[in-house]
């Protein structure tokens, strides 16, 4: 019998189950795909030599989260690729506005589009520089986040401390507006908060774009050489060395519960595999108590939470294998690796509402990757491998772009809705139709059927708005792995910090169910 069963390979489940190994714990992980990494994965599927990653394909949070560093994955064979620019938006009237490697790089474009804000960037990034690493690193550390949290605390309370203590709430747009004359940087902004749901209205927008960016503009947005995939081998290369062991194609649909405690799961195929210490699951939490766990092993108040959980929108993605580079006009003075679409501060606005609203966006924000300038394994010398995603309604109720988009994305909605996305990149890079060879189409329930986890669509396993975030994710409490059953921990995206690839709900969980162990182990001495 396996010390701890992880349920679910994805990024969160196979840091979980690295560090349960490297302190010598036996570890079966259990995922129901047939094969790892969740929403890091990369595949071939789109066109002949070209490598596309099925989900998400740049990670700043991964190069800056202590979690994965310190898993050393160099080693065991992730090779980190950057492309010349980080991020770059085409804005009408023929300009980019451009987040360089290089911050006085950056500066010197915003200050050609208009003077003064190039000191103003400078001034920003100089702000992260003063408390970023101790941000990052009580975002992503278990709550109360003593070890950074108390000297950003104490940074916080001097007086340029607390223009970064207003930081924490102002929202992109006041950002935007309050620190910059031109628009470009805001643009970058608040475009970086649209990463998560956050509308350029929304409170904690100005912060999470804030983050966002800072992280392009200190560590970049970097990418694995080979495909979002890489990523996944090495972990799973450093836990087989540790003597843990990945089973694919193994779906978990039942959690055992004894006297309150998880002792054992069984699978779709009605194996009963037991756990001695522990079982960390890198489910969605509402699935996770619902299904595998049942309501009868669960206090009234989960239940409840449960029901008030928020998903965030729905997300549709879009792959083109390309014959040639994005023909943008004018081209970026760098070619940058990710792009966002989006016409302005306001159509951003209007975007988000729509999404609320229910309605599938008339202007979708499009947030892209140009994944063979950023790493050129990706496809053939002279070609691209490019992608597009944008969110829409988790339930639809109109097409705001008036076209009858119901919604039915099996149905032929969602090839519908890609001529929209495509037609917002062409009218940036006219000509990007012709140099289309193939293009894949993955709408919200595709997702779901490639990762269950991405419920609806949802890329974050739960809104990011602040009602769900820190204490509050996945529901009001101490914004720890720990659930009401015991030895059972939430291992994933649903769990505190949230979304996105750098590890810490995996690491909290690992963390949890270690301390337990300890406890028990002194408590039976
Ligand atoms: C389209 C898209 C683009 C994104 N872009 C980015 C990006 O560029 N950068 C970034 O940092 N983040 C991005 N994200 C978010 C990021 O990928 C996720 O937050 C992160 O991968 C979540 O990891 P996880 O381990 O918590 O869950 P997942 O990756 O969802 O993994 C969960 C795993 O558990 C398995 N599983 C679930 N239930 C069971 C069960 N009952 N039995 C067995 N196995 C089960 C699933 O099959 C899956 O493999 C993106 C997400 C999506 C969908």
């Amino acid at each position: 019998m396996p010390d701890a069963v992880v349920i679910g390979a994805g990024v969160n489940g196979l840091v979980a189950a690295n560090l349960l190994a490297d302190a010598g714990w036996s570890v079966e992980v259990l995922e129901a795909q047939p094969t790892a990494g969740g929403a890091v994965r990369s595949d071939t599927d789109v066109a002949d030599g070209f490598v596309h990653d099925t989900f998400s394909a740049f990670y700043p949070f991964g190069a800056a989260s202590p979690v994965l560093t310190d898993l050393d994955l160099t080693r065991y064979g992730l090779r980190w690729r950057h492309a010349p620019a980080v991020l770059g938006n085409p804005l009408p009237g023929g300009r980019w506005a451009l987040l360089q490697r290089d911050r006085q790089e950056t500066a010197a474009g915003f200050e050609r589009m208009a003077p003064g804000d190039g000191r103003a960037w400078l001034d920003l990034v100089a702000q992260w520089d003063r408390v970023g690493t101790n941000l990052m690193g009580a975002l992503l550390s278990p709550f109360p986040p003593v070890r950074h949290g108390v000297p950003l605390l104490a940074r916080l309370g001097t007086e340029p401390g607390l223009e970064t203590a207003r930081m924490l709430l102002i929202t992109a747009r006041q950002l935007a507006t309050e620190r910059f004359r031109g628009e470009g940087p805001g643009l970058l902004l608040a475009g970086n908060g649209q990463h998560a749901d956050f509308s350029p209205e929304g409170a904690g927008s100005g912060v999470f774009g804030w983050i966002m960016t800072m992280l392009g503009q200190t560590v970049g947005f970097p990418a694995p050489e080979g495909g979002a995939g890489a990523l996944i081998a090495a972990l799973m290369a450093r836990l087989a060395s540790q003597g843990g062991v990945v089973r694919t194609g193994v779906e978990v649909t039942d959690i055992v519960v004894d006297e309150g405690r998880a002792v054992a799961v069984t699978t779709a195929e009605g194996e009963r595999v037991a756990a001695e210490h522990a079982v960390l699951a890198d489910v969605a939490a509402p699935r996770l108590y619902a299904d595998l766990v049942g309501w009868e092993h669960l206090p009234a108040r989960t239940h409840r939470a449960m029901r008030h959980f928020g998903w965030d929108p729905g997300t549709l993605k879009v792959d083109w294998a390309l014959s040639g580079p994005v023909p943008w006009d004018p081209a970026p003075a760098v070619a940058p690796g990710c792009v966002h679409i989006c016409d302005g501060l306001d159509e951003l606005t209007i975007e988000s509402a729509q999404v609320a609203a229910g309605q599938v966006p008339s202007h979708p924000f499009l947030l892209a990757g140009q994944m063979t300038t950023t790493d050129p394994t990706r496809s053939p010398a002279g070609t691209e491998a490019m992608w597009a995603y944008t969110h829409v309604p988790q339930r639809v109720r109109g097409d705001a772009g008036g076209e009858g988009i119901t919604g039915d994305w099996d149905g032929g909605d969602a090839e519908r809705f890609a001529d929209r996305v495509q037609a917002r990149i062409e009218r940036y890079a006219p000509g990007f139709g012709e140099r289309v060879i193939n293009r894949r189409v993955l709408s919200p329930p595709e997702l779901e059927r490639r990762d269950a986890n991405l419920v609806g669509g949802a890329v974050n396993a739960g809104t990011a708005q602040l009602h769900q975030s820190l204490v509050f994710r996945p529901a009001g409490g101490l914004g720890r792995a720990n659930t009401p059953v015991r030895r059972l921990y939430l291992a994933g995206a649903s769990a505190h910090p949230g979304g996105g690839v750098h590890g810490a709900p995996g690491a909290n969980a690992a963390r949890a169910a270690l301390a337990l162990g300890r406890i028990r182990r002194r408590a039976q001495r």
